[in-house]
């Protein structure tokens, strides 16, 4: 008899395989209190495992970073800072020493104690974070214990198409199955904001969270269907079902296949209309990644990766250096670089900046902190201007976030005035960049005109413009019902944007998350907007898009939008216009 499952639906697609069931390793130690002549011995052991858990993470930060995005790695930096800290390190240490309790036994305690602490605590934010922890104690007992944690249950021969069914996928976990056959994930708990979700969602692997109960009613070895669509699976389908969902696992596939082979197709609507269609990066590898995803240029280079992974401020010629590396791997040379985008969730101690701020995200953040950094700034912008000197055919921009008022801009334009003047002097040859300014606060979008005769370019940041426009945290999942990217006040403030730059004919991009969201897509057409910066992943997608509908109908689409006055009804009428246009498409868009 087939099972069937409702949980969330966190990842597109649809996905037949063998179960294959995580189980949680991390068993309390039979033997509780040490001999005394053992505690030294005990702690030596435990500050190896300690480390070999910390170069692990790193090894597993370069790896995500380099296979996935530095905002994915981003979660093991946070494992390393959680092993580091003293709060932990001194607990365990205490336990072993004064109490005498073993290692194993120490982190089972810990555990215990964050788990009841967090459970007092009603935000799934903050309960996710105990994953984190969870996730660090996990793979420092792996190593106490010797039991490694490994993709293949440690006997080597798994072989896939394998769907992962776990109580919980941890972090470490959901990245260590990257080079096993897995085609579909489902969990017990977790939800769209879950780390597994969201590696899932940019490796493209159909994946259902919050499942409640899956994980003891599997085994592994089970037949198992993940429809990470609609938040279904099947358990060991009848022979009929499963080749229903067998066929429509094929069409997934040779959806994909399709979407990747118009990679080198030019960027064109059903009308021949030409579009730009760019990538949003942070290094050399995502660069490489846009290239093979076909992709026209780099709309969105952040620079913030560079200096969160210095010691101290990289000099100029350094900076040259990786700005040309990554230029060369970009897509036809065309790179927009922007300066540092510091501050909010990401921090540098060595330009003085903390974690101290009551609110970080309208704090002391981007241009307003490069500003009181004239050297460092100016090292960046000069950076800037002679990167693409020596290379053939580039085309480089600078931008520069975060920009508030018309005094910000005329500043900013001076700065990139002296560093001018000074290579001049200097001898050294630069580009004729072109400068533009990132429209994300709601009071620069509000006097926009007065605004773009100080520019050559806008690039719309839609992610921060959205969370500051409908003043809701875009990483808070309990405010996301609000910090909606087709909600009327975004919609409306959007098409205004880029009308005022068309009419003032002044370059306009979008490279926010929504560029690559179809629905968002299909829209932002209609307003006017012809060049868009998007992660490469999303970038056949939108291509396979674009070809399929005219501007005529994402103009009288606009016009229907504009008249409604919720996001849902805006959501809805746009899901159906989608689902007409593009009925494959509309399968790879899971919101609402
Ligand atoms: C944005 O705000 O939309 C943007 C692209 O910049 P970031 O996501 O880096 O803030
Ligand atoms: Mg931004």
């Amino acid at each position: 008899m087939s099972d069937l499952h409702k949980g969330i639906a966190v990842s597109p697609g649809v996905a037949v395989g063998t179960a294959y069931c995580i189980l949680e390793i991390f068993v309390n130690p039979e033997k509780t209190k040490l001999e005394p002549h053992e505690i030294t011995q005990e702690l030596a052991r435990y500050e190896t495992a300690r480390d070999q858990t910390s170069s692990d993470l790193s090894a597993l930060q370069s790896k995500v970073e380099s296979q996935v995005g530095m905002d994915e790695a981003a979660i093991f930096a946070a494992h390393r800072t959680i092993l580091r800290d003293p709060a932990f390190t001194n607990k365990i240490r205490h336990w072993i020493v004064d109490e005498r309790m073993t290692a194993q036994g120490a982190l089972h305690r810990l555990l215990d104690d964050y788990t009841q602490l967090f459970s007092r605590m009603a935000d799934p934010y903050l309960q996710e974070r105990l994953n984190d922890i969870r996730d660090v104690i996990v793979r420092l007992s792996a190593y106490l214990t010797d039991v490694l944690n490994d993709a293949d249950g440690g006997d080597g021969c798994l072989h896939g198409p394998l769907i992962v069914v776990a109580d919980e996928l941890l972090p470490s976990q959901a990245v260590a199955l990257g080079d096993a056959d897995v085609h579909g994930i489902v969990t017990d708990r977790g939800s769209q904001t879950s780390h597994a979700a969201i590696i899932a969602r940019s490796r493209g692997i159909p994946a259902v969270s919050g499942a409640a109960g899956i994980a003891s009613r599997v085994k592994t070895g089970d037949t198992i269907v993940v429809n990470g669509s609609e938040g279904i699976i099947v358990v060991n389908p009848e022979a009929e079902e499963l080749s229903a969902y067998r066929k429509l696992e094929r069409e997934f596939f040779d959806l994909k296949d399709q979407l990747a082979a118009n990679r080198d197709l030019p960027s064109l609507t059903a009308c021949a209309q030409t579009i730009e269609l760019m990538a949003n990066i942070n290094n050399v590898n995502d660069a490489e990644a846009a290239t093979a995803m076909g992709a026209d240029g780099v709309g969105l280079y952040r620079t913030e990766y560079l200096y969160l992974t210095h010691e101290n401020v990289p000099d100029e010629k350094e900076q040259i250096d990786i700005y040309r590396n990554v230029i060369e791997s970009s897509p036809n040379k065309k790179v927009t670089i922007r300066t540092l985008d510091i501050g909010g969730d990401k921090t540098v101690a060595y330009l003085g900046h903390n974690h101290n701020e009551a609110n970080p995200f309208m704090g002391w953040r981007s241009v307003r902190l490069s500003f009181e950094h004239p050297e460092f700034f100016m090292s960046q912008i000069r950076a800037i201007l002679q990167a693409g000197t020596s290379i053939q055919g580039s085309e480089v921009r600078m931008m520069f976030p975060m920009i508030t008022t018309v005094e910000e801009l005329r500043k900013v334009r001076s700065f990139v005035r002296r560093a001018q003047r000074r290579l001049d002097e200097e001898g050294k040859p630069f580009s004729q960049v072109k400068v533009g300014m990132m429209l994300e606060v709601p009071a620069a979008a509000i006097v926009i005109r007065s605004m773009l005769d100080l520019v050559d370019f806008v690039s719309i940041g839609s992610n921060d413009l959205v969370q500051y426009l409908m003043a809701a945290d875009r990483d808070n999942p309990k405010v996301s019902s609000l910090c909606q990217p087709l909600a009327p006040a975004v919609v409306h403030t959007l098409n205004d944007v880029i009308r005022a730059c068309n009419m003032a004919r002044v370059p306009v991009t979008l490279c926010g998350e929504m560029a690559g969201q179809p629905r968002a897509f299909i829209l932002l057409l209609g307003m006017g907007l012809r060049s868009f910066s998007m992660s490469p992943a999303f970038i056949p997608t939108i291509k396979q898009l674009a070809s399929q509908v005219t501007i005529e109908r994402t103009e009288s689409m606009l016009a229907r939008a504009l008249q409604m006055k919720t996001t849902n009804q805006v959501k809805r009428y746009l899901r159906m216009e989608l689902e007409d246009i593009s009925p494959d498409i509309a399968k790879l868009d899971t919101d609402g």
